[in-house]
């Protein structure tokens, strides 16, 4: 009998705004039969359009806690006043079933994964100025301006963790390139290339 081969984990990080969305649709678009998103637990209340079970699970910060003292995350962590975390058992699950799993958290969590499963794949998404991130931020209207603010503020203590990451791409004004690379990222350590 053959044995199914245990899919790769890719840790996905960057600062709110920069594309990490974007690239990751493109990627599940075209590997999305060998891929599986994982669906993190939030604090934070859904944006329109976002869907419970879907986009994130939205729980309480009572049920986040209970969740926390039962161990039941692989990793977790605070971003602008909310919490974040990732469900243990489903992410190991979907592994052994073969599937290539994204994470894509903020840093502070991926420094978790990656010091617990160093074989992690971690990707960085840089922008290619702070102004743009701004421009991006905003243009993507989700978030009043206060939260934009404390986002752009996040942003700049994330940055300094680029180095810190496997690989780094920057989205600049070329969606498709930066497409590129995380694609043959992906083929590359998925021995596809
Ligand atoms: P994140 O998931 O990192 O928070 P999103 O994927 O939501 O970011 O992207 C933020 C905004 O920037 C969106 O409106 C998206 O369409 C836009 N965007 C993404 N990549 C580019 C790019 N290369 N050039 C210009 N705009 C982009
Ligand atoms: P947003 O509120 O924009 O959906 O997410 C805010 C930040 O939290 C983003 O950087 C996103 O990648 C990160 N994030 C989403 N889910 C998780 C998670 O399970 N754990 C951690 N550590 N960060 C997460």
């Amino acid at each position: 009998m053959q044995t199914q081969e245990r899919g790769t984990l890719f840790v996905f990080s960057g600062p709110s705004g920069v594309g990490k969305g974007t690239l990751n649709a493109k990627l599940f678009e075209e590997f999305g039969e060998q891929m599986a998103f994982s669906v993190s637990a939030t604090t934070r209340a859904p944006r329109e359009g976002e869907i419970d079970g879907k986009h994130y699970f939205f729980i309480s910060k009572q049920e986040f806690e209970s969740r926390i003292a039962n161990n039941d995350f692989l990793e977790y962590a605070q971003f602008a006043g909310n919490c974040y975390g990732t469900p243990k058992s489903y992410v190991m699950s979907l592994l052994d079933q073969g599937k290539n799993v994204l994470l894509e958290i903020e840093v502070q969590g991926a420094m978790q994964v990656m010091e617990r499963m160093p074989d992690c794949v971690s990707i960085f998404v840089l922008p290619p100025s702070f102004e743009e991130l701004e421009r991006r931020l905003r243009g993507r209207g989700t978030e009043t301006e206060e939260k934009v603010l404390k986002r752009l503020e996040t942003a700049r203590g994330e940055l300094e963790y680029a180095g810190r990451y496997k690989y780094r791409i920057v989205n600049g004004g070329d969606l498709e390139a930066a497409y590129q690379e995380l694609r043959s990222i992906y083929l590359k350590e998925t021995n596809r290339a």
